[in-house]
């Protein structure tokens, strides 16, 4: 044989070896799918899927769909709304192991990302929202004097809510699911479990965990004894959220995530429109106003459903339920007449009523089982009898 021969044969080999492996390759590749389909039916793509013919079972909950953030038309109910948004902690980067992930990310940077995220949703739909701090600062070196203004800001403005924006850490890797914290007893903070009710279905939707608590509406009593200082604090509706847990190795992961983060603001955001949509119910003193002579022995509330004014088919019909008017005077309950057609209800003050103020608190629910927003008024009482 000539070297020339020789040398185009082994070329030849060569080019058959590199051919084989390819194959081989292939082979191998296909083989690894196609058993890792067998073993994970759930894991195969969900776009290989025939939604029309596929079982249930074979869908997996946490494959989440392509993101997509459009906002629903009934996020109009939002507009002019107002609402704190608090991104929890900051300024906190030099405490080591200070509320990080197990590879160091940082609850306080989610926290933000999130919030601002958050923001900009709630500006699209018209709503007015503001943050308590928009940088990666606290808002006092002392721990209590930053937990103060934060709230001190809610409660300033009158803000419709107070959201609280936080991630739960364990000291085991498993836990990872939502929870949502409104302050005291169910009945001192109605307002804000129903913000919460919402906000909870609004992130499950999004974040798709695996978990989740039996029930994910809770107390802050089940975590403190006297609650958490943002919400004890506070004289507006207050919420505070846990979303996922930043202690999970997994969820850390996607909490690096900036789309992950938007996912997330973005459930809070579909929360809180579909809050608004189910009403937001307030009530006006229209007699006397916030300052009255001690003669005054009547007092007439407006009560607004959240929900009639807004006209349209079926506006005329009653929108509050009767049995859920509470009547309070100073912590009292007092008897009073209430004409519902007309939104309109009176209290006759007690003879024995004294003192220099006196708060008043009404409270209803609408056919959304949405609770007044601001259900205290104050009025100082001068002069008279
Ligand atoms: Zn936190």
């Amino acid at each position: 044989m000539t070297s020339r021969r020789r040398r185009r044969r082994a070329k030849r080999t060569v080019r058959l070896t590199h051919l084989a492996a390819f194959a081989a390759g292939v082979l191998f590749v296909w083989v690894a799918v196609s058993v890792r389909a067998w073993i994970h039916p759930e894991r195969a793509s969900p776009a290989r899927l025939d939604p029309l013919t596929t079982p249930p079972s074979r869908f997996h909950w946490t494959e989440q769909p392509a993101p997509a953030f459009p906002i629903p038309p009934y996020a109009r109910y939002l507009e002019d709304v107002r609402i704190v948004l608090d991104p929890g902690h900051g300024g906190d980067a030099d405490r080591p192991n200070w509320k990080r992930g197990p590879t160091g990310l940082r609850e306080a940077d989610v926290n933000l990302r999130v919030a601002q995220f958050l923001r900009e949703f709630l500006d699209a739909a018209g709503a007015r929202a503001w943050l308590t701090r928009d940088a990666d600062v606290a808002l006092d070196a002392d721990p209590a004097a930053d937990l103060a203004k934060r709230i001190g800001l809610a409660n300033e403005l009158n803000a419709d809510l107070f959201l609280s924006i936080h991630h739960n850490g364990a000291d085991q890797p498993g836990p990872n699911y939502t929870s949502l914290y409104f302050h005291g007893s169910p009945e001192q903070s109605a307002a804000s479990r129903c913000a919460a009710r919402y906000l909870l279905t609004g992130l499950t939707d999004a974040l798709r965990l695996e978990q989740d608590l039996p029930c994910a509406v809770l107390s802050d009593h089940v975590l403190y004894q006297n609650g958490l200082h943002v919400l004890r604090a506070a004289r507006v509706p207050a919420v505070l959220g846990e979303a996922s847990f930043h202690s999970n190795p997994q969820e850390e992961q996607r909490l690096r995530d900036l789309l992950y983060n938007r996912c997330e603001a973005y459930g809070y955001f579909v929360g809180l429109a579909r809050w608004a949509q189910a009403g937001l119910p307030r009530i006006e003193l229209l007699e006397p106003e916030r300052t009255a002579t001690r003669a005054a022995r009547r007092w007439v509330v407006e009560l607004d459903d959240g929900l009639s004014a807004r006209g349209g088919f079926g506006s005329q019909t009653l929108k509050i339920a009767a049995d859920s008017l509470v009547v309070k005077l100073n912590g009292q309950r007092v008897p009073f007449t209430a004409d519902l057609a007309k939104h309109r209800l009176a209290i006759d003050l007690p003879a024995r009523l004294s003192g220099g103020s006196a708060e008043l608190f009404v409270d209803f629910e609408n056919v959304f089982g949405q609770h007044v927003l601001h259900p205290r008024v104050v009025v100082s009482r001068s002069g008279g009898p």
